[in-house]
């Protein structure tokens, strides 16, 4: 059977995903996600769709489906996890759209309507659809993460964001034989260094600077890594806070234990953790050993305030665990040593360090979950070096690197 396929975003970029699958009159949305950019970055406009397909719940796959799914009423399937934790994102998407003015991209109304439209799916379900089954797979990266397979004459893998390995937080993503993968490229050319080695790096370089007598503040996404990094520093022993939106997709993951590796350890993390339940709460966690909070790239939530605080102590440190886009603090910081605060540029005198505890597999396990998937056409996506994995693939399989926009036929 031939399908047609459109990219509205994130096929040569990570960013602002979304693509549609289309036979005759029948439109399935995969995704469609924003750029939390100033101004925030949306994909290609959307015609009228049948249901929308989600893979997990971070903003740049989920956080425009309130534009669609509100307009069309629509069914929106994802795992149950995935649809509570995006609803937070959701609705705080719209609270900064407002504070900072710009126009906003669809009403609380419309997140509302997704809400009450989730079909509620997990690993190994399969449902029926016009002409083809969808099952879902786990595709590890975080709590709740779906890889999609569509299974008609042949089948197709759309795998969303995947890790290959175990982490704190999740297992890995397994190979699903298929004819056709749609499969995420983020770190096409690049490679993890062992995690065991970068989280004894980040451990060592923690007790380096309370020994020191400095404070150590962690800026982390609310969702996934905030709870990995919470996870490693379980039994250390720190006086230790959580703040921001991090704290409520705790929460919201203990409701769900059958999407952790260990349900038990995660709740021993959350123990270990003091949580900032207010504002008020802050002068005494400003005076914590270690604090983890939201935003990851420094850009917005409580992260700011505590930056204000402990920046300017060459004994403190900010250790980045995450990706840090173009034009965002985070990567001033890195670059330049400075953030902006209020408008102008303020000099950070805390040691600053990264570390790598990506969600995302590295080239060399892209490679080998492609070969383990085995298919006859691999179409890469959210990626904006796909071609150095194009080019280790090429010879084995038919590589298709789809534009922005541009329709492409498959027989699924
Ligand atoms: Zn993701
Ligand atoms: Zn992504």
């Amino acid at each position: 059977m031939e399908m047609k396929f459109r990219f509205l975003g994130g096929a040569d970029a990570i960013g602002r995903m979304g693509m549609t699958m289309q036979r005759n009159n029948d439109v399935s949305l995969f995704e469609y996600g924003m750029s939390p950019t100033k101004p925030p970055e949306y994909p290609m406009e959307c015609g009228r769709v049948d249901r929308i397909f989600l893979t997990h719940s971070h903003l740049d796959h989920c956080g425009m489906i309130p534009s669609v799914c509100g307009r069309d009423n629509c069914e929106m399937f994802s795992t149950p996890l995935t649809a509570e934790v995006s609803e937070i994102l959701m609705n705080d998407s719209l609270k900064i759209a407002k504070a900072d003015d710009y126009p906003l991209p669809y009403a609380k109304g419309d997140i509302d309507r997704t809400m009450r439209n989730v079909v509620p799916l997990t690993y190994g379900d399969t449902i029926e659809l016009k002409g083809f089954d969808v099952s879902l797979h786990s595709a590890g990266h975080i709590p709740g993460a779906t890889m999609f397979e569509v299974v008609a004459d042949t089948s197709t893998v759309y795998s969303g964001d995947i890790h290959t390995i175990s982490t704190k937080l999740v297992g890995p993503a397994r190979p699903v034989d298929c004819e056709n993968l749609f499969i995420e490229g983020t770190y096409g050319g690049r490679l993890h260094r062992p995690r065991k080695e970068e989280e004894k790096a980040f451990l060592d370089k923690i007790s380096e600077v309370t020994d020191r007598g400095g404070r150590v503040l962690v800026p982390c996404f609310a969702t996934g890594r905030t709870q990995e990094v919470m996870l490693m520093l379980k039994n250390t022993g720190y006086d230790m806070w959580v703040d921001g939106m991090g704290r409520s997709v705790t929460r919201l993951y203990m409701n769900y234990p059958e999407y952790l590796l260990d349900y038990k350890k995660f709740k021993g993390a959350k123990r270990a953790f003091q949580e900032v339940r207010n504002p008020n709460m802050r002068s005494h966690s400003a005076k914590g050993e270690v604090i983890v909070t939201t935003g990851g790239m420094l850009d917005g939530g409580p992260v700011l305030g505590y930056l204000r605080e402990l920046g300017k102590n060459p004994k403190n440190a900010v250790l980045l665990v995450g990706y840090q886009a173009e034009d965002t603090n985070g990567r001033m910081l890195l670059e330049n040593g400075c953030v902006m605060m209020d408008g102008a540029p303020v000099k950070i005198t805390a040691e600053v360090k990264k570390y790598d505890f990506s969600a995302h597999a590295d080239h060399n396990q892209i490679l080998e979950f492609v070969r383990g998937c085995d298919p006859k056409n691999v179409i890469i996506m959210h990626s904006d070096t796909r071609e150095l994995i194009k080019k280790d693939l090429e010879g084995d399989f038919n590589v298709i690197l789809p534009g922005l926009g541009e329709e492409f036929t498959l027989d699924v």
